[in-house]
């Protein structure tokens, strides 16, 4: 029996269920990926990413090759060509099973279902086995069956859920006897893949792979782990794992990542180490976001989670959303914020809440605005993730800020960068200023003044808010 792996956003070979469990039978495994053109486009995949994912397809490539698993890749137009590009692969070596691992954006279901049935309906089984989250989409419930729409109650059920459980990840796969006339693809062959797209090389930034991610996993538990909860929120400092890339393309495992913690706290979950507390309640954000956007798929269909807020008059102001986009508001901690991310493919947590909340509570922009400017620019980049966050900080999500509670970018700046060590860095226009100065500058030569008044915009904005229609239940 030879069977089919569909490698997407699952690039590793340690802890990947649909490799380990192809390569039991031990009859020969053929991998592929497939690049679908339209699929850039239709889910604004950053030009850092693309790349991010084209080197981590070498690095696969070698460690497959290793395994004697050959990687294939297709390159396809449109969606509707994925199923019938994979069913060609996979009568070309008579693959008798595929298996993937799962995606759960509305897309990716759709996209799931229609290769399942074409492949079933031509005699090959389909496995689909869980590897994005600890917990797949679909086992949290409440006392009556429902999904949870807030966070803490999730939370308290997710723990409840996996506590119990033992986290062994998956080892490598068993060595495959050769398939015979399949020859995995070339470098060149994977570079091809993308040409035509925009790419984006934050290589010395981002390396490519599993092994960096172990090593990134490593060094953070070593060295930052105990303290994270005290210094997640101050962008001046490496204070978090820097994680998020490898998670986004699968290059690591949320069960792997978990698992490494508990090994430090030696099984402990909630006894004495708040930084890994803290940790592990980041993981299971990550958790929650991908079960909402199951359970409430009008998130994948551009809609607010909560649809009274529909009703909310967005502005679409294309010159403040430019200066945004830039670092060009005039205030400092959003501009230092945006051009970390355009320089850098990522942005520190803390300050995506509050570039998040001035575009969307300040600025009074679309929210699907600013989500889009963040996945093509992001190397993390995850629908999920970022819907969630968007639609937090613009209060329109589940387990939304109450609209009342709009950040003031000012105070963020003085609480979280008291000696504006960040601002210095990415805004070398305000360098000079004292630490008190920085957060909120005079004029300064080449540097613009802010365009919307701070206060008055809070205002408005919760007014607006308290005029939308009731919410219904
Ligand atoms: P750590 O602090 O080390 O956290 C560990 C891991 O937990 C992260 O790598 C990430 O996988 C997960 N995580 C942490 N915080 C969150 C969160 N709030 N929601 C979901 N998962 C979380 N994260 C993405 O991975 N991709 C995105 O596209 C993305 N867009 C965001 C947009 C907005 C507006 C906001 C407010 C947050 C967004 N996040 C996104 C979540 C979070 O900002 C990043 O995961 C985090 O900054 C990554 O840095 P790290 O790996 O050092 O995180």
């Amino acid at each position: 029996m030879t069977s089919l792996v569909w490698l997407r956003h699952d690039l590793r070979v340690y802890d990947n269920p649909a490799l380990f469990k192809a390569a039991e039978s031990g009859q020969g495994v053929v991998a592929v990926y497939v690049h679908c053109d339209a699929y850039v486009k239709l889910h604004v995949i950053a030009p850092a990413q693309l790349d991010f994912v084209r080197r981590h397809l070498l690095v696969m490539q070698k460690k497959l090759t290793a395994l004697n698993i050959p990687l294939l890749v297709v390159r396809v137009k449109k969606p509707a060509e994925i199923a019938p590009a994979l069913l060609r692969v996979a009568q070309d070596f008579s693959a008798e099973y595929c298996y993937f691992n799962a995606e759960y954006p509305l897309n990716e279901l759709n996209r799931d279902l229609a290769v399942n049935q074409l492949l079933r309906d031509n005699g090959i089984l389909v496995k689909r086995c869980h590897d994005r989250c600890i917990v797949p989409p679909g086992m949290i419930r409440n006392g009556q069956g429902d999904p949870y729409k807030v966070f803490t109650a999730f939370k308290k059920k997710w723990l409840q859920t996996v506590m119990p459980v033992t986290l062994q990840p998956l080892a490598l796969p068993a060595k495959q006897p050769a398939v015979s006339n399949i020859n995995a693809a070339s470098a060149k062959e994977i570079d091809q893949l993308f040409t035509g797209h925009e790419l984006r090389d934050l290589s010395a930034l981002w390396p490519a792979g599993e092994d960096e991610a172990y090593r990134r996993l490593d060094l953070f538990i070593e060295r930052s782990l105990s303290r994270y909860l005290d210094q997640r929120d101050f962008p001046a400092i490496e204070g978090t794992s820097t994680l998020s890339p490898y998670f986004a393309v699968g290059s690591l495992s949320p069960r792997q990542a978990l698992s490494a913690v508990l090994a430090y706290t030696h099984g402990e979950w909630d006894g004495g180490n708040a930084g890994a507390n803290c940790w592990i309640g980041e993981l299971i954000w990550r958790e929650f976001y991908q079960h909402v956007a199951v359970d409430y798929p009008q998130v994948c269909k551009r809609k607010a989670m909560q649809a009274h807020t529909e009703a909310f008059p967005w502005r679409y102001d294309k010159t403040e959303f430019s200066a945004w986009c830039d670092g060009k508001t005039g205030i400092p901690i959003v501009d230092a914020a945006m051009r970390q991310l355009n320089a850098t493919g990522w942005m520190h947590n803390r300050l995506r809440m509050v570039v998040a909340m001035f575009l969307t509570k300040n600025c009074q922009i679309d929210w699907r605005w600013g989500e889009d400017y963040f996945m093509s620019q992001l190397i993390d980049g995850e629908f999920t993730a970022n819907n969630g966050g968007w639609q937090w900080s613009a209060s329109t999500g589940t387990d939304a800020a109450p609209y009342f509670r709009i950040f003031n970018p000012i105070s963020q700046s003085e609480r979280f960068d008291p000696n504006g060590e960040f601002i210095r860095k990415w805004v070398p226009e305000l360098a000079h200023l004292s630490n008190k100065q920085i957060h909120n500058p005079p004029a300064v030569k080449n540097y613009p003044r802010p365009f919307v008044d701070l206060s008055a915009s809070r205002k408005e904005t919760i007014a607006l808010f308290a005029q939308l229609p009731p919410i219904a239940r």
